[in-house]
């Protein structure tokens, strides 16, 4: 049984490297991030928390995001492995985490500034079925339409400039610590994670000896 922590900026693809893995190698994929757009879609009292925190261009409090991951935690089985997303956020957070569970590596995937503002600001969104989209990596068929339903292609909320560098010095001031106390356990693997997708996994899976992801 196989378990990871992935980290990563937004716009690494971490989402899309977690689910690969977990894909194949039948690891539960624990994101934090899809927990709350549960929430927010749902209307639950989290999802008001968390959409009114995003709006700011803040992240989501500590407190909140331990106990959906307590949760989240609590309701496996443990007959798999898993891969989590998302968590842990601060210092204190990784030292319970890696005592209480016995974490097989961390996936560190690094994007530079610049790439992840060329690739936030390119995201665009479906105003009427939420779809998806980005500008340089998934272009719509027709410019500013949809190609699912041919609703309007709009930018969310907290894409802007402003809201993203507030975003970027979070992270960085909050991943610096972490990194460091993974570093002590000498189990992190950093990736370029600018490479294209496939790149990206392959090295992954090599650098934790993993077997290839599977043909087809
Ligand atoms: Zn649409």
């Amino acid at each position: 049984m196989h378990k990871y922590i992935i980290m990563g900026i937004q716009g690494s693809g971490k989402g899309t490297q977690a689910k690969l893995l977990a894909e194949d190698l039948e690891l539960e994929h624990v994101s934090v991030g899809d927990i709350f757009r549960w929430n927010v879609q749902h209307h639950t009292k989290i999802g008001a928390q968390v959409k009114r925190t995003m709006a700011a261009g803040r992240l989501v409090g500590d407190e909140l995001v331990e106990s959906v991951v307590r949760e989240r935690l609590a309701a496996h089985d443990w007959n798999f492995g898993f891969i989590i997303d998302g968590f842990p956020r601060t210092a204190r957070q990784a030292q319970f985490f890696l005592e209480s569970y016995d974490i097989d590596g961390v996936i560190n995937l690094h994007l530079d500034d610049e790439e992840v503002s060329r690739r936030v600001l390119a995201r665009r969104l479906c105003s009427q079925c939420g779809m998806d989209y980005n500008l340089i990596a998934h272009r719509p068929e027709h410019e500013g339409a949809c190609d699912v339903c041919g609703g309007a292609l709009v930018t969310r909320a907290d894409d802007n400039p402003e809201a993203l560098a507030t975003r970027l010095a979070a992270y960085h001031a909050e991943t610096r610590p972490l990194i460091d106390i993974f570093q002590h356990k000498e189990f992190v693997v950093t990736i370029d994670a600018g490479q294209p997708v496939d790149v990206v996994q392959a090295e992954i899976r090599k650098s934790l000896a993993l077997p290839a992801r599977a043909a087809g």
